[in-house]
């Protein structure tokens, strides 16, 4: 990218070789996105991949939730010489027949438990490192806030957010150390970019020589997405943290280049000081998350009614209440149980949630209207305590 030169990582982490591109040991800081289409949607998703491309993409990942997107992803592979990473999601198994075809894997720690649930996850990590190791691939540790796993969880008090992903992601850096596997770099995602920093400052002062791939998920929309991960990112790398990032924004399949552009632009203001020097992430208003949307987005309508949401709840801005709204069914249900009232999306219906109880399920053009009202009972309850 002529327009914004290269920066580079400020840090001691080991280099890790993705396909063309290398990150750590002083390597630029590589900007990434993920396809939103469905996977198996061969042409739709080969355009996706050409369009990050073009934005100036360094890896573009995609999701596989099942045999058949293996078959796809083979497909796409002789589309296109793209760096590309597969995000095995619940489906650990398929990196043996995904990694002759890519160049990175992504596995989330938590995910591990949903299937084969017998089987040891040391067992099932190793799987996936020889596949790895067989086929030139790297791996990233994908950690996220909303779905670590049980084990963990347990060990750390009710509402200690950054414990457990601490936890998970140094047990996963360790044991990919012990079995001889080094190709992996790590991430630790949080849709509240105070806690973002706040678990890679500790991951970073205890594993400076991982290599780190940052990003606040379920960052929402524009422009309030790309604020929270300003202020994730200026604190991290200006502190000399962080060897790729990838910018989560909920937006049209057409206008995912959007992520990369933004993504090189923080990097671009960081370098030349254009940042503030003291965080200051009002979190007493009213907080919109919503997920950037992946290939298991049921209804493309989900993107409309994120926007929708921000403008029907804009009278309720200065209410310290966080509604998440979310693309699918496989995710929405968990990644919704901690905000105050949650919507994921199925193909026809919105499922509207307090907390983690279920209220409805509600046709798309029903789903505001019901929101509005549990919204206001939601206000008039907090204001007569
Ligand atoms: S919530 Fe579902 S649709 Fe949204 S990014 Fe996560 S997996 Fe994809």
């Amino acid at each position: 990218m002529d327009e914004f030169p290269p920066f580079l990582s400020k840090n001691e982490a080991r280099t890790v070789r993705i396909g063309s591109v290398t990150i750590g040991g002083g390597h630029p800081i590589a900007v990434q996105s993920m396809c939103a289409t469905h996977t198996r949607d061969v042409e739709a998703t080969v355009a996706q991949v050409r369009l990050l491309e073009e934005a100036g993409a360094d890896v573009v990942r995609m999701a596989v939730d099942a045999p058949r997107d293996v078959e796809a992803v083979k497909e796409i592979r002789q589309q296109t010489r793209a760096n590309l990473c597969v995000d095995l999601q619940e489906a650990w198994k398929l990196a043996v027949d995904l990694a002759p075809h890519v160049e990175k894997i992504r596995y989330n720690p938590g995910h591990l438990f949903h299937t084969d649930r017998e089987r040891p996850w040391r067992d099932k990590v190793k799987i996936i490192a020889e596949a790895a190791s067989a086929h030139d691939c790297a791996i990233r540790i994908g950690v996220n806030c909303g779905s670590i796993d049980p084990e963990t969880i347990e060990k750390f008090e009710e509402g200690d957010r950054t414990g457990p992903m601490l936890a998970s992601a140094l047990e996963h850096a360790a044991f990919l150390d012990e079995i001889g596997f080094t190709r992996f770099v790590v991430s630790l995602k949080d849709s509240d970019p105070l806690d973002v920093i706040e678990v890679n400052r500790r991951f970073a002062a205890e594993r400076p020589d991982v290599p780190l791939h940052l990003g606040v998920t379920e960052a929402g929309l524009p422009p309030d997405g790309i604020v929270k991960s300003r202020v994730a990112l200026e604190q991290l790398i200006g502190r000399g943290i962080g060897n790729t990032l990838r910018i989560s924004l909920t937006v049209p399949h057409r206008e995912k280049g959007t992520e990369i552009a933004v993504g090189r632009q923080i990097l671009a203001d960081i370098a030349a000081g254009r940042v503030r020097s003291v965080v200051d992430y009002d979190r007493s208003g009213l907080n919109i998350i919503s997920c950037p949307s992946c290939s298991r987005v049921e209804n493309e309508a989900f993107v409309e009614l994120a926007q929708q949401v921000k403008e029907m709840t804009a009278y309720a801005k200065d209410h310290r209440l966080t509604i998440a709204v979310m693309g699918c069914r496989v995710n929405g249900p968990g990644e919704t149980d901690e905000a105050d009232l949650g919507l994921w999306c199925g193909p026809t219906h919105v499922n509207l949630k307090r907390g983690p109880e279920k209220i409805g399920a509600y046709r798309y053009h029903e789903i505001l209207e019901r929101l509005r009202a549990e919204l206001d009972r939601l206000i008039d309850e907090r204001a007569a305590r």
